[in-house]
């Protein structure tokens, strides 16, 4: 295994002139030409006509495995850079570790804390660069609030959270990233502390510490954003396609809805599989850790508006959060457990990683939550490179782009923040080692579908009010679609009830769905519930809403 590419791996430069260097002849597969190209919509007809047109025995120039938010990324940047892309995910887009985040577009400082600037840095300036160029639709900024209880915080830890909230705020400015968007470090009043965390604990409270960092309406839909833009130019998104055989410079390609399969060559493969990365090569050995959440009405805290951040007991740099959510929900996380062996298909939480999180915000809060609080739980793997001797280099939060023997680039590590850099640096791998005909990266300037600048973000159209009651378009719609919602509206065909939720209590409208698979890519309910809506997060409210889901998927198809 050879690291080739990112600030943190070493360097390895020259022309490439092993087995995997080339030849890249041939004819190249043409792109889609259907209806479809050069439109951002991914549905099943455009999947079916996709794959004909790939065929059997393809050339193309980059083959990109896997469909989180780094596989996506990767087809993003270079789809754009002219390249002819070829997205395989075998099962829906976001469906592995992309979702199950606790969706914050980071500043970076963690790793401050622990001495890496380079990486706190990159952190900071990809933040800003999602923040205002490339996904504001899709982000806020979230209040995160540590209550000065004295009896939670260590001597000395008060001033300690401060220096680092500073530090966060000095990293903030180099990044170019305007306080009009991301606050400065405060400190507030008790009585603004309980407006913005009406269930915190009161007593001996003198206030609170407050910084700013970024919040993703939901972390799945920055990957679907993605990947739709990547279609938009050029590059063929294929979910239920499996890759195996993978080599340096092909692939198998299994199409698991129909048990076709296609053999694919490309001028090379980016393995972008996450936690699954040792399966497409079994070079690579990670060793997973899991982190949970869970998830509570938002009512049991009061509603909050900012996250309440908690102190674990007998550590001064570990924090248990409460964030709030979309659908009225507030995740509780996160745990960091070592979780070895066969990858699940959906990681599931311990009761161990229950009681800590409850114990933990319960410390901070005036009424303790209970288990009968907790309406759902989802767990998530950050892949750690084994390193054969015991220990494991942590590069979760960092990121490595790594050539195996068999010429399989592997891009892994890091998070949902650094994507894009994450891309880049797989892509000038790629292109570097095997001369691909690739323009220079743009995509820090390319906007997602919905942001503000893509070519079909639109304002509502004239005579639609915003403002949530019957009839009117809601803030949570805009919230997840942006400058796309006039889309959506378009997708329901504004029909009596379309802007109705889809289930009582939840804001999800029924336009939504059908816009899911006309435009999204969802092939089934299951996409529809779990990753282009979190309704599934908690099993009442799917159950709740499946009925209706089905009957518009069915008509949508
Ligand atoms: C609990 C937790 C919380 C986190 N919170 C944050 C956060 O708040 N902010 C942040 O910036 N980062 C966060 N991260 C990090 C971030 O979520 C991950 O770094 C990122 O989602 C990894 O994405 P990925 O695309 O590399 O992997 P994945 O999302 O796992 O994608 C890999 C994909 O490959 C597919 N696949 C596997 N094998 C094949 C095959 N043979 N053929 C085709 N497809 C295949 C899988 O189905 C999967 O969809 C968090 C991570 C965890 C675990």
């Amino acid at each position: 295994m050879t690291p080739t590419a990112g600030p943190h791996t070493g360097p390895h430069s020259g022309a490439h002139t092993g087995p995997h260097a080339g030849p890249h002849s041939g004819t190249h597969a043409g792109p889609y030409t259907g209806p479809y190209a050069g439109t951002s919509r991914l549905n099943a007809v455009r999947r079916a006509a996709e794959l004909e047109v790939l065929g059997d025995d393809a050339r193309i120039d980059l083959l990109v495995i896997g469909g989180g938010v780094t596989g996506a990324g990767v087809a993003l940047d270079a789809a754009s850079r002219g390249l002819r892309t070829v997205l395989v995910e075998a099962r829906d887009l976001a469906f592995g570790t992309s979702r199950w985040s606790s969706k914050l577009v980071h500043g970076g400082l963690r790793y401050l804390a622990s001495g890496r600037i380079k990486v706190a840095r990159e952190s900071a300036v990809e933040r800003g660069v999602l923040m205002t160029r490339t996904a504001p639709h899709l982000i806020r900024a979230l209040p995160q609030l540590v209550p000065l209880l004295p009896d939670l915080l260590r001597p000395g830890q008060a001033a300690l959270i401060r220096t680092g909230f500073h530090a966060g705020d000095a990293l903030r400015l180099t990044a170019g990233t305007p306080g009009a968007l991301l606050p400065r470090v405060r400190r507030i009043d008790a009585d603004r502390t309980r407006r913005l965390v009406p269930g915190v604990r009161t007593d001996g409270l003198r206030g609170a510490l407050v910084a700013h960092d970024g919040q993703l309406v939901d972390d799945a839909r920055l990957v679907v954003a993605l990947a739709r833009t990547a279609a938009q130019y050029g590059a063929s998104v294929l979910t239920r396609v499996r890759a195996e055989r993978v080599t340096g410079t092909s692939a198998r390609l299994v199409d698991t809805l129909t048990g076709r399969e296609l053999a694919v060559r490309a001028g090379a493969v980016v393995n972008a599989t996450g936690v699954w990365a040792g399966e497409v090569d079994t070079s690579i050995r990670l060793r997973p850790s899991r982190g949970t959440h869970l998830l509570v009405d938002a009512k049991a805290l009061g509603n909050p508006t900012a996250a309440l951040t908690v102190p674990v007991p007998g550590s001064t740099s570990r924090f248990v959060f409460a964030l709030p959510q979309q659908l009225g929900r507030v995740a509780i996380g996160l745990t960091d457990e070592d979780a070895p062996g066969p990858i699940p298909d959906e990681p599931q939480p311990t009761e161990a990683e229950r009681s800590f999180l409850l114990d933990t915000v319960n410390a901070a809060l005036s009424t303790a939550l209970t288990r009968a609080d907790v309406l759902g739980a989802y767990a998530g793997l950050r892949p750690l490179i084994d390193t054969g001797d015991g220990s494991t280099a942590d590069i979760s939060r960092e990121h490595a782009v790594l050539e195996s023997p068999s010429g399989v680039i592997t891009v892994v590590g890091g998070k949902l923040t650094t994507y894009r850099r994450m891309a880049e640096d797989a892509v000038d791998t790629a292109v570097r080692l095997r001369g691909l005909p690739a323009r220079a990266c743009w995509t820090a300037r390319l906007p997602l579908v919905g942001a503000p600048g893509h070519r079909d973000s639109r304002p509502l159209p004239a005579g639609v009010p915003e403002g949530g009651a019957a009839g009117r378009v809601p803030a949570s719609l805009l919230a997840r679609h942006g400058g796309a919602a006039h889309e959506v509206l378009a997708a329901g065909e504004l029909a009596a009830g379309e802007l109705a939720p889809i289930a009582e209590g939840l804001d999800v409208t029924r336009a939504e769905i059908a816009y899911a698979v006309s435009h999204e890519g969802a092939l089934d309910v299951a996409d529809v519930l779990d990753r282009r809506t979190r309704i599934g997060l908690v099993a009442e409210d799917a159950e709740r809403a499946r009925k209706a889901v089905e009957e518009i998927v069915a008509d949508a198809r």
